[in-house]
């Protein structure tokens, strides 16, 4: 059995219309003989209303049921699509997370998918030429609903596809390929017709939205080409695949933002032993990700920790470092949320110096200062003003040569 799995994001269903384009798309796939697993997100807007209205009705929203709550954007979109096909004569029918089961740990919100029945799902698949998967939802082992984070439908399909041998995961969105950059900042991005799944990775945790990055670690894993391309054209889109040595031509392929940051410091902190493990031990045990880390250097004994988080994270955060402070016997805690982080990725820059030297130099130009670095082997990550995330995406992009050529 020859099975192809397609997921189209919240743009691409968003009304009738978008759902028709979309059933050509199906419709192409089954004519090439596959049989098909279609993912659908929510309609676009619909997550954040439902997110929205958790936050109106209570203060502190309960993880589990914001779940059951958000799940239900997926669940209107298999069914209307499912209609849709149906008036065309297709065999088809919609499944919700539960109803596969796409198993998940119970991190409510960012649930992690530990399991697929997919012998389930062959079985249905000779009876039905289409199944019409709810994407971002699972459930747990004892039966409760869970959501796998913002943008979690991509990770639904490539784990699909990875369970069932899909030659390739077709990611449909409202931009025809993955791009040096975000294309609605800049208008010199470049298309890039391949991309390694490292760079994605790197691209994806740095804030390109365009793939979830559980999404790309799955495709990675279980080497799962992924193929991200628009809803509304036929153009062949990137390919997210293995490195190739042409890859690495490149110095930087790829400049990604990400806004959803604020910084915090800890003033005057004894520079003393387990001093690290006594802030960062309390927030990992809250599940607060920590982004960015900087201790500058000690000054009679005593030094400044500076870190990033997300900004819905923030309030929690704060909350925990105050008494942190209070039992390290730091001065202050003080807090930005107008900042934003840029990054230059590349696996050129494996086998390249400079990198780092070229981009500060051309931020500095423009004057735009630094606030905190970071690197990688194959990344170097900057945080900045938020004010100035989109003009420093502009100069790091013409910087490294990825802009259009005009000529
Ligand atoms: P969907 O709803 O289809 O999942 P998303 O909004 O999650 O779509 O992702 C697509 C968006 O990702 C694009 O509209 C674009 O603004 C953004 N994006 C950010 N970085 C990139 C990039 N490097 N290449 C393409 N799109 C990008
Ligand atoms: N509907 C979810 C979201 O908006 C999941 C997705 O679209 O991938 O985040
Ligand atoms: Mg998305």
């Amino acid at each position: 059995m020859k099975i192809l799995v397609q997921k189209f994001g919240g743009t691409s269903v968003a009304n009738l219309e978008c759902m028709k384009k979309v059933r050509e798309k199906v419709l192409a796939g089954l004519a090439r003989g596959n049989k098909m697993v279609v993912v659908l997100s929510a309609r676009s807007g619909e997550t954040n209303r439902l997110l929205a209205l958790a936050d109106e009705w209570s203060n502190t929203p309960d993880k589990a049921e914001c779940d059951v709550l958000v799940s239900t954007g997926e669940q209107v979109s298999i069914a209307l699509f499912t209609m849709l096909l149906k008036d065309a004569g297709v065999r088809a029918r919609s499944l919700l997370g539960w109803q596969i089961p796409m198993t998940t740990d119970d991190d409510y919100g960012r649930a992690r998918i530990t399991d697929i029945d997919s012998a389930k799902l062959r079985a249905a698949l000779e009876e039905y030429d289409v199944l019409v998967v709810a994407g971002f939802q699972g459930c747990t082992e004892d039966g409760r609903i869970t959501t796998l984070g913002r943008g979690g439908s991509d990770t639904s399909a490539v784990a699909l596809a990875a369970a069932l041998g899909s030659v390739e995961c077709e990611i449909y969105t409202d931009v025809d390929g993955v791009y040096t950059t975000d294309p609605n900042i800049c208008s010199t991005a470049r298309k890039m017709d391949r991309v390694a799944y490292e760079e994605m990775l790197e691209m994806a945790s740095m804030g390109a939205k365009v793939l979830h990055i559980r999404s790309v670690e799955f495709a990675k894993k279980y080497k799962v080409p992924v193929r991200v391309r628009s809803t509304f054209t036929d153009d062949p889109g990137t390919l997210v695949t293995q490195e190739d040595s042409s890859m690495e031509a490149l110095l930087v392929s790829g400049i990604a933002y990400d806004k959803d940051q604020a910084r915090v410091t800890l003033h005057e902190v004894p520079d003393v032993p387990g001093i690290a493990a006594a802030v960062f031990g309390p927030l990992s045990e809250k599940g607060v990700l920590v982004d960015m880390i900087v201790q500058n250097t000690s000054l009679d004994g005593h030094t400044d920790i500076t870190f990033t988080v997300s900004r819905k994270d923030l309030n929690q955060t704060l909350a925990i470092m105050d008494e942190v402070a209070r039992k390290i016997g730091a001065s202050e805690v003080v807090h930005d949320v107008n900042v934003a982080k840029v990054s230059a990725i590349g696996v050129g820059m494996r086998n390249h110096s400079g990198v780092a030297a070229r981009a500060f130099a051309a931020l500095t130009q423009e004057g735009i200062n630094i606030l905190m670095i970071s690197t990688s082997e194959i990344k170097i990550t900057i945080l900045i003003q938020e004010k100035y995330v989109e003009l420093a995406v502009r100069i790091l992009h013409d910087t490294f040569g990825l802009d259009w050529d005009i000529n």
